[in-house]
């Protein structure tokens, strides 16, 4: 027998409508590529996001047809994020750090149409205009005044304004399949061809549910919310949905990533919600604590993207009230997995036991399951000690990658259903609380035993001399491997390899502690603020260790 319940298809679409209808007064400020900050409401969103889907129809594409962006966060953006989905088409968001070669590979295997990009990206987009071959339209996201003389370089340029413009503000959002395509985001692909990740106006919607949640992101009408992430970046963790959901004043940072011009907007805005990947908070951290400066607004930041090292979630806690919300999750995921929020249990806990518990990773968002698997595959339980391969699966996560590239991605289970393999490889503790060890091809094996470098890269962090550090496997040929740190010193501090080394001691086990120390200038960043190990790895491909 079926439910006798209202089918109403799970649309993208209805974000907008709902937030403009119960929260069209809430605002939405961005600081520009212009240089200026700019702000207006929710109600205004919904009229330039119809007067962009009128446009859109009119340059002739078809239902589902990509839509590409190479865009900082701001409101042309967000309006981009409705507009395109919402009218059935699909929002291909591009990371413009990533090299020529890579855009003109991406822009090609999804076929974008069209693609809109920020001014900060003319120079760029030149470069690439003549070498795709389905973009039929390019358009600058700003007014005819703000268009720079060489924009000529790319023949036809449309811009957005313009096109905006010339458009009525009346559209009727179509109503579809909820399981529709909605928007692409391909992985960042360190090995091998990026891979496209197509999301649904379904897994967005229950992600976005998932994610607003108290344990989850804890995002309400009466917050507001600056994404660090990039909206390039699996749609910004999902705040830009999330906003609209729960009517949050929402704040894009724009170009401007640097602790000073964030610490301004969080400020300036008296934002109460903030997420970003730890590379960011450094920055921001570093400009508080040298000035002498306070938040007065901010009471949660949620790190995630790479492990959020103990050290910093203490001083944001400790020092500025800040709660850090440690998440982990994956393109692949839409991206949300894990949230660490704290139970009963450990709100009893004293301070070092409650930091302990909050530099996991965390437990589910309901909806997600995962567990971990050993090397022959088998189950290990919650609460074991062991550490093994880290396997997802749930509504918001994929099933397989754009155009079926690289085959079918997962693992069947004993009853034929299929998980995703991460790449991670974590311990789950009784409580369910998931711990990330490594990336699995970052894993460090010494005489046939692991060692977790994002452990010792925590110690390390910890050091006052140290601004960052990454932990990669050298040979050694006794052992296979031994781990040696590679590591970037905060201007004008000074430590020796000895006293780092030093550090260690006590806190892991012995042999666990790095055999060497390698002082370098800048530790490689990829295209999302990670640590590119496999640059290091092949920097320091012929290394001797001392004890080789
Ligand atoms: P991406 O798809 O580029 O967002 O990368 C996903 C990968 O980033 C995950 O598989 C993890 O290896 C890593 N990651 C994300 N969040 C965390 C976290 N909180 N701690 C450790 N690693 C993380």
């Amino acid at each position: 027998m079926l439910g006798q319940m209202m089918q109403q298809p799970l649309l993208i679409s209805s974000l907008l409508v709902h937030a403009e209808r119960h929260h069209g007064e809430r605002e939405i400020v961005s600081r520009r590529v212009e240089g200026d900050l700019h702000r207006y409401t929710y109600r205004e969103l919904g009229a330039r996001a119809r007067r962009l889907a009128n446009a859109l129809d009119g340059l002739g594409l078809a239902m589902s047809d990509r839509v590409g962006t190479l865009a900082w966060n701001g409101y042309r953006h967000m309006e981009l994020y409705y507009a395109v989905s919402g009218s059935g088409l699909v929002l291909h968001t591009l990371n413009p750090r990533l090299h020529p070669d890579q855009i003109v590979y991406i822009v090609d295997h999804a076929e974008d149409q069209v693609l809109f990009f920020d001014l900060s990206f003319l120079p760029l987009m030149a470069a690439v205009a003549g070498r795709t071959s389905t973009v039929r339209h390019w358009v600058a996201m700003c007014d005819r005044a703000h268009l720079p003389a060489d924009a000529a370089k790319i023949p036809g340029l449309l811009c957005y304004e313009e096109l905006i413009d010339a458009q009525h503000d009346r559209y009727d959002w179509p109503i579809f399949d909820e399981n529709g395509a909605s928007s692409l985001c391909y992985t960042s692909g360190t090995t091998g061809n990026p891979k496209g990740v197509l999301y649904s106006h379904r897994s967005t919607l229950l992600h976005s549910y998932a994610a607003a949640l108290p344990d989850s992101l804890n995002c309400s009408a009466n917050d507001t919310i600056l994404p660090v992430v990039p909206m390039f970046h699996v749609n910004a963790w999902g705040l830009p949905y999330v906003a609209c959901m729960t009517g949050a004043k929402i704040v894009f940072s724009g170009p401007a990533l640097d602790g000073k011009s964030l610490y301004e907007l969080l400020e300036g805005e008296q934002v109460t919600v903030s997420a970003g990947v730890p590379t960011v908070w450094q920055g921001l951290l570093a400009h508080v604590q040298g000035n002498g400066l306070k938040f007065s607004s901010m009471k949660r930041t949620v790190i995630g993207g790479s492990a959020c090292p103990p050290a910093m979630l203490r001083t944001f806690g400790e020092e500025f009230g800040v709660h850090v919300l440690h998440a982990w999750g994956m393109t692949e995921m839409s991206p949300l997995g894990t949230v660490c929020s704290l139970k009963p249990r450990h709100q009893q806990m004293d301070k070092d036991g409650r930091c302990a518990v909050m530099a996991k990773q965390g437990r589910v968002v309901y909806g997600v399951d995962m567990k971990i698997v050993d090397d022959d595959g088998n189950n290990l339980p919650f609460g074991s000690e062991k550490s093994g391969e880290l396997l997802v699966r749930g509504p918001w996560i994929v099933d397989e990658y754009f155009k079926g590239e690289g085959g079918n991605p997962l693992r069947a289970d004993a009853a034929g259903r299929g998980w995703f393999p991460t790449g991670d490889v974590a311990t789950i503790d009784a409580d369910g609380y998931m711990y990330i060890t490594d990336r699995s091809k970052d894993v460090i094996k010494s005489g046939g035993e692991w060692i977790g470098s994002i452990e010792l890269e925590n110690i390390a962090m910890a050091h006052p001399a140290v601004a960052m550090a990454a932990c990669i496997a050298a040979h050694h040929p006794k052992w296979d491997e031994r781990p040696l740190l590679v590591v970037t010193k905060k201007p004008n501090a000074e430590v020796t390899k000895e006293e780092l080394l030093a550090f260690f001691e006590g806190k892991v086990a012995k042999w666990w502690i790095p055999d060497d120390v390698a002082f370098v200038e800048v530790i490689p960043l990829g295209a999302t603020g990670k640590m590119q190990k496999n640059k290091l790895r092949e920097q320091f491909k012929d290394y001797r260790l001392p004890s080789a």
